[in-house]
């Protein structure tokens, strides 16, 4: 049963936002079924909700908070910073202070640029990459999510076809024309592609790790090809590290695999919760940007002084202390408790996982590389594990399509409520044949 007061606030919500939400996923409705929580508040790994129910949260706010809720160096930096001023239209220091952090731990970003999200972050890295190469096409991949700037909702097209089509309405069939897709870890359609288009390509952009339809890790020498092809080619070698950024370790994708973009779109973890976005790369991509190049790009809260305090606190806090090693263990602890759990409730699941990022596919066989390999019974059966693991105090993403995030606040008081929870999930799924 939905909680009453989530419930009345959700119905009254819908006559007001398009699906009650600010973000379609948040709305349950499709993707899993109920209707979302209101929540109250939110302090390390668990969100309250106005019900007065408690959640392990293993959404993690889709991946900025990697401190968990409410980290107390966070809070502060926020709380100062509101204090001298929600906003200035100016530079000021604590923009500096994470420029400077961003820099050192990307050898790939030589200047940067903020912004207010991901999406603002990839569209103006593309148009950097397009003024940089003189070029127009875009080459992107089916299973990688970029933000919702109109040449990125292409979805790919059927069999072979290269050039899809849009996949929001309102987006004009001349923005599609621009942008190719392809399918993740195929290679012999990658070579292919370079060779027809390789010369009028602007940017091939990919994240650094496939992880918003589901975690598609990619082999290294898939990245490294892609990468290679783009150098050969004179084309810009987009890494969109909204989700890796400082996720894989202080370098993200880029240190993990060895690669040097010429251009890199952060986001998430660098706002520690407030909204941020980061465009960065070689000098000479950067040095078009204006004022000092022809590249217009603009944003009048753009390095917030709140955002921008916030995001300083959470890098500064996360590289005091290696925090990485003991999240790259907890999640692997978390996915082999749970795939254990599964299997002894008779359920079919992967949970594959890397550094703190899991996912958990219910269905049979090896986890996919690729997208378009979640077969749908599977997306039911998710709807009925996410209600499930509601009801048992484990708040996990709304969409059989998300990963889970963990954070350096998921101890192990929380770790066993969220197993001991999805366990009981694991069965309630089972039960429903
Ligand atoms: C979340 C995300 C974006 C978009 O960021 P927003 O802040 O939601 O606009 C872009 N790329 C990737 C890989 C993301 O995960």
């Amino acid at each position: 049963m939905d909680s009453l007061r989530s419930a009345e606030l959700h119905a009254k919500a819908v006559g007001l936002i398009p699906g009650g939400v600010s973000s379609p996923v948040r709305a349950f409705v499709i993707a899993v079924g109920g209707t979302p929580r209101y929540i109250a508040e939110a302090r390390g790994p668990y969100l309250n909700d106005v019900d007065g129910r408690s959640y392990v949260d293993l959404c993690g706010s889709f991946g900025p908070l990697i401190l968990g809720h409410a980290h107390p160096a966070v809070v502060d930096a926020v709380r100062e910073a509101a204090a001298r001023g929600t906003s200035f239209g100016a530079p000021h220091e604590d923009e500096l202070a994470l420029a400077e952090r961003v820099v050192a731990s990307h050898p790939s970003v030589e200047r940067l640029r903020f912004v207010n999200s991901g999406t603002e972050a990839v569209m103006a890295a593309l148009r950097v990459a397009r003024a940089w190469t003189g070029r127009d096409l875009l080459l992107k991949f089916d299973g990688c999510y970029h933000g919702h700037a109109d040449a990125l909702l292409v979805k790919a097209g059927s069999g072979l076809a290269t050039f899809g089509s849009s996949s929001s309405a309102g987006v004009p069939a001349g923005t599609t024309r621009d942008t190719a897709v392809l399918p993740l870890d195929d290679e012999d359609r990658l070579g292919t592609f370079f060779e027809e288009h390789g010369e009028s390509l602007a940017a091939a952009v990919i994240e650094g790790v496939p992880a918003n339809y589901g975690l598609l890790p990619q082999r290294p020498r898939f990245m490294k090809l892609l990468e290679r092809l783009c150098r050969d080619h004179g084309a810009a070698f987009v890494l969109d590290e909204v989700i890796t950024g400082f996720r894989l370790g202080p370098g993200g994708a880029a240190a993990h695999y060895g690669l040097n973009p010429d251009l890199v779109a952060l986001g998430k973890i660098i706002g520690g919760g407030l909204p941020v976005g980061a465009y960065g790369g070689r000098e000479s991509c950067m040095a078009l940007v204006s004022p000092e190049g022809p590249v217009y790009q603009a944003g009048t809260l753009s390095g917030n002084p709140i955002a921008m305090a916030a995001g300083r606190a959470t890098v500064e806090t996360l590289l005091e202390t290696d925090h990485y090693a003991d999240l790259e263990r907890t999640t692997a602890r978390l996915a082999s408790r749970l795939q254990e759990a599964a299997s002894e409730a008779g359920v079919d699941a992967a949970v594959p996982h890397m550094a703190s990022l899991l996912w958990i596919l219910l269905q049979e066989g090896e986890p996919p590389r690729a997208n378009g390999q979640i077969q749908k019974a599977s997306e039911q059966r998710f709807g009925l594990l996410h209600g499930a693991a509601l009801r048992r105090g484990v708040y996990l993403p709304p969409s059989a399509y998300e990963v889970e995030f963990v954070s350096t606040a998921h101890d192990s008081e929380a770790m066993d409520v969220a197993v001991d929870g999805l366990t009981g999930a694991f069965q309630e799924v089972a039960s429903h044949g």
